[in-house]
């Protein structure tokens, strides 16, 4: 047993009791000094990729110093930093879970940890603890890179995911150490009967099925094959060694999600509209589970019910659902099922059947957007093995619902400022929702006024032959130009729009009939004079049709206002075109 070990136990060290408590655990795992092993190391490399930044860390933090397990992206010969100097012991201690230190050698905190003394063009460093299932924070996740950065709240959640990966992985060599210790004592005891072959050559490997390297990383022999039978004797080492496979084989699946999971969230970032994040999350969750079926809902806003936009296999969850029937989104957290028997079952599901499933909500700012549901094949494994797996995959699913909800939340956010945006880009005019909304307050402002408000909606005519002619560059230009003219030839507070296509719409307000008629007229002749640009001359301008109405004469509502000149328009144009109308 580990010296230090005996000393905290016996209470020579003088650490406070959580302190003795974080360190008998640290020590338990027995990961100190042990030579660089491939499974942390691609842990670390994964925890780089995420954050897209050169170097990663993982670190043990004992009673004097911090102790590298794994570095990825540097080559140093520093193993260890003293811990009243390292970073990894400010995590640990940190009340949050996540640190970042930008410029760390200008940061009191850092500035004399021996490691930004050596690699100075160091600027950013930021780690997540190490903790264990009873909390004992071990050591930290860290990742460094040379230009400040921020990392994002996905990129950090990644991270804690990645974090509980190398706890995963301390279990497990614990556990394969623990089995081996056990099955080295039992062969000691056993009687010497069946330890000599009959030729009387002693069979190491059966003696002595696993070997512990003298730097005390595990590994499996993989020497003469082991008489015994694992449905004999399930402590035997062949049933031993097939644990430990299907552990690896878990530990690999578990490796490959966390990479799928980065493939789906670059992906995600990159979507434009809500239908392709709905068929990234379809086809990753197929990835991640592809034994299970699934949904996603999303909610109908005017409904206020959850409905499914996608869904991949049989499922047993019903196609719309109000969100009171889930678990999940009445806790704002994963809800999922172990065993049947326990569960409590969401309104949701078809009851007929009992299912393992789990709901994750779609969170997103403080906004729910939908849920994840996914179904998974009732498991014919130990229970303690599928809570294990049931308890990793709810991470996967947390982190994978958390993705897609800021994916859609963003796409959202994106649409929304599309719609506020009020000018049309060709033109430099307000856009038609502008003017619809404008309309109805000014109308509302002239009924308390007491005032007018004229209206003139023009078309350009033939364009569809000017374009057809010139080309559509040469159109645009024209709409363009004309948009100028309006704007400099409308009053302060008149309002100018590009309608549509090639149609505009002046707002006057105050103005009477007469008044707007003038000004129809005056806009009439001079529009004629704009010129566009064309194969180094200009071409002459185009006519315009126009129909006017004024408020309230026309139309006590934007709506019946516009549908007025619309109507005019429409005879202007019938009536041969290049002339003004007055509803
Ligand atoms: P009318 O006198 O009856 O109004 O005939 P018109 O050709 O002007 O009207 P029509 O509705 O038949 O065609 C409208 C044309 O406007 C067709 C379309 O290509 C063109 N158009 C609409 N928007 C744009 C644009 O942004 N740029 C260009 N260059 N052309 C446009
Ligand atoms: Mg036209
Ligand atoms: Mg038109």
């Amino acid at each position: 047993m580990n010296s230090d070990y005996e000393n905290v136990r016996n209470g020579s060290m003088r650490f406070h009791d959580e302190e003795v408590e974080r360190y008998r655990a640290l020590l338990d795992y027995g990961i100190l000094d042990t030579v660089p092993e491939e499974a942390f190391d691609e842990i670390s490399r994964l925890a780089a990729y995420v954050c897209k930044t050169p170097i990663s860390l993982i670190t043990f933090v004992d009673e004097s110093r911090e102790w590298f397990k794994s570095a990825t992206g540097f080559e140093t010969d520093i193993t260890e930093v003293p811990r009243d100097r390292s970073f990894g012991t400010y995590v640990i201690n940190n009340p949050g879970d996540f640190l970042a230190i930008s410029n760390p050698l200008e940061d009191d905190r850092t500035r004399h940890n021996p490691l930004f003394n050596r690699l100075k063009d160091i600027n950013f460093i930021a780690g997540v603890p190490l903790a264990d299932d009873a909390g004992h924070k071990l050591g930290s996740l860290c990742i460094m890179g040379f230009i400040p950065k921020q990392l994002s709240s996905e990129q950090i959640s990644l991270l804690h995911t990645i974090a509980r990966k190398v706890v995963l992985q301390l279990e497990k060599r614990k556990y394969v150490a623990e089995k081996r210790e056990r099955q080295v004592a039992e062969l000691r005891v056993a009687p010497p009967a069946g330890e000599q072959e009959s030729n009387g050559v002693v069979r190491e490997s059966v003696r002595n099925p696993f070997v512990s390297s003298l730097d005390g990383s595990v590994s499996e022999t993989r020497d003469e094959p082991l008489d015994f039978n694992p449905e004999a004797d399930e402590e035997s080492p062949a049933a031993i060694r097939n644990e430990i496979r299907d552990r690896v084989g878990d530990l690999e699946i578990q490796n490959r999600k966390l990479l799928v999971l980065c493939e789906m969230d670059e992906l995600l970032q990159a979507s434009r509209t809500e239908e392709e994040v709905y068929t990234i999350i379809a086809h990753y969750s197929k990835l991640l589970f592809p034994e299970g079926s699934g949904g996603l809902y999303v909610f109908n806003d005017i409904l206020t019910i959850l409905e499914c936009v996608s869904s991949w296999g049989e499922i047993n969850s019903h196609r719309e659902f109000l969100p009171d029937k889930c678990w999940a989104l009445r806790l704002a957290r994963v809800h999922m099922s172990g065993s049947p028997s326990r569960e409590l079952y969401c309104q949701h599901l078809n009851h007929s059947e009992a299912v393992n499933y789990f709901c994750a909500p779609l969170v997103a700012r403080g906004k729910t957007l939908g849920l994840l549901y996914l179904q998974q094949p009732n498991g014919s494994g130990n229970e303690a093995d599928a809570y294990t797996q049931n308890t990793y995959d709810q991470h996967i699913i947390a982190t994978a619902a958390k993705l897609s909800a800021l994916s859609l939340a963003n796409i959202k956010h994106h649409e929304a400022l599309k719609n506020y945006a009020i000018y049309d880009s060709l033109t430099g005019l307000f856009n038609r929702r502008y003017m619809e909304e404008t309309l109805k307050r000014e109308i509302s402002r002239v009924t308390r006024n007491k005032e007018p408000l004229g209206l003139i909606m023009v078309d350009i005519d033939h364009f569809k032959q000017f374009n057809d002619a010139y080309g559509h560059t040469a159109g645009d230009m024209l709409l363009k130009s004309i948009g100028d003219f309006f704007k400099d030839s409308i009053r302060r507070e008149d309002i100018a729009c590009r309608y549509g296509g090639e149609e505009f719409v002046l707002i006057l307000p105050g103005s009477s009939l007469e008044n707007t008629f003038r000004r129809a007229e005056q806009i009439h002749d001079d529009i004629k004079r704009v010129r566009v640009r064309h194969r180094g001359g200009f071409i002459s301008s185009v006519e315009v049709s126009m129909g006017v109405v004024v408020f309230s004469e026309h139309g006590n509502s934007a709506e019946h206002l516009l549908e007025s000149a619309d109507k005019a328009l429409y005879r202007a144009k019938t009536l041969g075109r290049n002339r003004i109308v007055v509803a």
